[in-house]
């Protein structure tokens, strides 16, 4: 119990989820030696079926909790417990097995594919690992590449360098759904594309996703983005996560002071509209050394003193909506 104690973990949902992450903690060597904590005791849990998007300032430990998920990154202590299993001390073979039910989609498509092979064998190249035969694969992935709006016929025998960022991305989500994952992890998936383009990668994502009966985690810093593919969201500062909910509502009420900020500092699509209130100012302090108490304590508009002195716990602020603040701010309006 005692090793909870501090983590705040009110708002996880129980034993249906797909996905539970509890109280993990992930450090990096930085440069000169020091250990940084870049994920921070942090919870959260998906259930089947949903899109959890994960927002935050860049460096807040969004990339990390997705790699801590798939363990390409170790975690110090916590615990990953994957459609039914714990899975943080499973060992590389059992690791193999559960990676093909945990896919996970980067932001740069060009460099995350071979750029030697063509698109067909790219796609699949996941299959190849798990022993499919090679009609089957190449079936399996001819049918893939179609229903990401890229032709076998135009498109199989090309390289991914000949392809553009939208493609290829296309192609990364066909090569990640060949392998019939239950999760995929997107980590700024249409982050590096032009906006164009963004709503096409993502209306395919949707698509897929329902066709698939996927279960998404979808990283990304712009809200926008994550507001129109989340069900949830989950907000990060810091290796903390400061607030989960809802997405409409989080949007809509934010229940953080830092969610508020982050919301705030987004410029309106309608030039008439004026901000809605203070943007962020200040930078964000070193994770090597972070303050006291509440991590965002130091940019906060209504920080007092006990902020500093003790770290405020997840609590549930309207039903289904939970900060980790001490003055959550009260619903607008
Ligand atoms: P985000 O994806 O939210 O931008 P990251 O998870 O990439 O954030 O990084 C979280 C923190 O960990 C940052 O302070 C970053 O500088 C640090 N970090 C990330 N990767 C490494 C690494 N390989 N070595 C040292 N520090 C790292
Ligand atoms: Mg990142």
């Amino acid at each position: 119990m005692s090793s909870l104690a501090g983590s705040g973990t009110a708002h996880l949902r129980g034993d249906d989820a797909l996905l539970s992450v509890k109280d993990i903690v992930v450090e990096y060597r930085a440069v000169g030696g020091a250990t940084l904590q870049a994920v921070s005791r942090i919870s959260f849990d998906v259930m089947p079926g949903e899109t959890i998007g994960i927002v935050g300032e860049s460096g807040c430990g969004k990339s990390t909790t997705g790699r801590a998920v798939l363990r390409i990154e170790e975690i110090v202590s916590g615990e990953i417990t994957f459609d039914g299993r714990r899975i943080d001390k499973a060992t590389n073979a059992q690791m193999r097995t559960h990676r093909q039910q945990m896919q996970m989609i980067f932001q740069d498509p060009v460099g995350s594919l071979n750029p030697r092979r063509a698109v067909r064998d790219v796609v699949a190249e996941g299959l190849e690992i798990s022993g499919v035969s090679k009609a089957h694969r190449r079936k399996v992935a001819e049918d893939m590449l179609e229903r990401v709006g890229l032709p076998a016929d135009r498109f199989g025998s090309v390289t991914p360098t000949q392809l553009s960022g939208g493609q290829a991305q296309r192609v990364a989500i066909a090569r990640a759904i060949a392998l019939r994952p239950q999760l995929i992890i997107c980590d700024e998936p249409v982050s590096a594309l032009d906006v164009s383009v963004q709503a096409q990668v993502l209306n395919i994502l949707e698509e897929l996703k329902q066709d698939f009966e996927l279960t998404i985690v979808f990283i990304a810093h712009d809200l926008a983005v994550v507001r129109s593919v989340s069900d949830r969201i989950m907000v990060m500062y810091l290796g903390k996560v400061c607030e989960v909910g809802d997405a409409v509502e989080v949007y809509d009420k934010p229940a953080h002071p830092y969610t508020r900020a982050l919301l705030d500092s987004v410029p309106m699509p309608d030039p008439d509209e004026p901000f809605g209130g203070p943007a962020l100012h200040g930078d964000i302090p070193s994770p090597l050394n972070p303050p006291s108490g509440c991590r965002f304590r130091t940019r906060c508009p209504v920080a007092r003193d006990v902020c500093a002195e003790i770290e405020p716990l997840m609590q549930e602020v309207r039903p289904g909506q939970f900060a980790a603040c001490h003055f959550p701010l009260a619903e607008a309006g």
